[in-house]
């Protein structure tokens, strides 16, 4: 195996699962493993996402289903985003629950002459895709019209349950409208993570999770699930004055110990944290309480590799974490996403495939990927 690897913890997936459920008054869980998983891998993700009691898979591609049903998933998959009238063919080939915003789409699949469950998307706010509120009678009425489309569920989207309350309320009544129009006998759902955790009142009938069963969004008792650990390829003591990396953008100071770890920007470590990441290691792990070893990322980030500064040499063995499970500012998925002015969405979506994957439950590898 590579030495440069992602360990995923389940333990810690299933408390996010169980806080973010519990938070929205146990309603059901739509599992969202988009973007392979934000970056975790969606087939052994999503499995275990199954495993804990998630209603469904919601994913944005017909890309994304596919290698979830070749990997033997039979569940319930959400199709998210608007529905294309091409894609219709597909969505009943995989046995896909898709989200329809247009007539021309309904149509489309409707003439199939297969029965197909479908999820309503209205947009309460958000602009993007959705039929309007207003528009929820002639919808019902249209629909009803359509024999092989079975109106499963209804939902919308929120734009900024994070902080923008007043248009999150007004969003949720938009929403409510189109309930009252729909009436009772829908599978209703409107909550992101944030919504689901800020706003425990609008669980309805789901609520549908992404980043937060990453763990990825701070100051609410998430954990983050993932590690990128490392063994160093070489350890070496440079003098004073040698250039670092592409562009010469680090110099040694006095005699420095270097050690060169095998990940880089096409493993999607952000290439712009160079000089301010960075990475640790525990020399004495076996202590009581192990003290961190904290190394900066020094040079530019290459594409395969970086380069760190070490107070001491170590052994090729010598495991390092490249990104911490936590919310550290210079070493977590959190802090890139900090350093680089984005959310921490973009650098978990980055984390490339080639990355091998280990799976860990109780502390045990139960699954991996290379
Ligand atoms: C991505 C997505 C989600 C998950 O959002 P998070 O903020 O990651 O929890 C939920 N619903 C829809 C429609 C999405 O596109």
């Amino acid at each position: 195996m590579r030495p440069a690897w992602l360990e995923i913890n389940f333990d810690a997936l299933a408390h996010n699962f169980n806080l973010i459920r519990a938070r929205a008054g146990n309603v059901q869980v739509v599992g969202v493993v988009k973007a392979n998983a934000y970056g975790h891998g969606a087939v052994e993700v999503g499995k275990e996402l199954l495993r804990l009691g998630a209603w469904g898979l919601a994913v944005a591609t017909t890309e994304e289903a596919r290698q979830l049903r070749k990997a033997g998933i039979v569940a319930r998959i959400l199709l998210m985003g608007s529905l294309h009238p091409q894609q219709a063919q597909e969505v009943v080939e995989l046995d896909l629950i898709p989200s329809i915003s247009t007539l021309e789409s309904a149509e489309a699949l409707n003439a199939l002459g297969k029965p197909v469950r479908v999820h309503l998307e209205f947009d309460t706010g958000m602009g993007r895709v959705g039929f309007q509120p207003q528009e929820a009678a002639l919808v019902k009425e249209r629909f009803a019209r359509y024999q092989n489309l079975l109106i499963q569920g209804i939902y919308s989207h929120f734009a900024d349950a994070e902080e923008d309350e007043p248009w999150t309320r007004e969003q949720t009544a938009q929403f409510q409208q189109v309930r009252r129009v729909f009436g009772p006998g829908y599978f209703y759902h409107l909550c992101n993570t944030a919504g689901a955790l800020n706003y425990s009142a609008y669980g309805f009938s789901a609520v549908r999770p992404g980043i937060g069963l990453y763990g990825l969004l701070p100051g609410l008792g998430l954990k983050p699930i993932a590690r990128l650990l490392a063994k160093p390829t070489q350890v070496k003591a440079l003098p004073a004055g040698r250039r670092i990396g592409y562009g010469g953008l680090y110099t040694t100071q006095g005699l420095e110990w270097i050690a060169t770890l095998p990940v880089g920007y096409a493993d999607g470590m952000p290439r712009l944290v160079f000089n301010r990441a960075t990475v640790r290691y525990y020399p004495e792990p076996e202590a009581l309480n192990p003290q961190p070893c904290i190394c900066p990322v020094v040079g530019r980030v290459s594409m395969d590799q970086i380069t760190v500064k070490i107070p001491a040499p170590v052994s090729l063995d010598q495991v390092f974490e490249v990104v911490t499970p936590d919310f550290d500012p210079t070493s977590s998925l959190w802090g890139w996403a900090e350093l680089t002015g984005t959310v921490s969405y973009e650098p978990a979506v980055r984390l490339s495939p080639r990355l091998p994957r280990v799976y860990l439950r109780d502390g045990v590898e139960v699954a991996r990927v290379e």
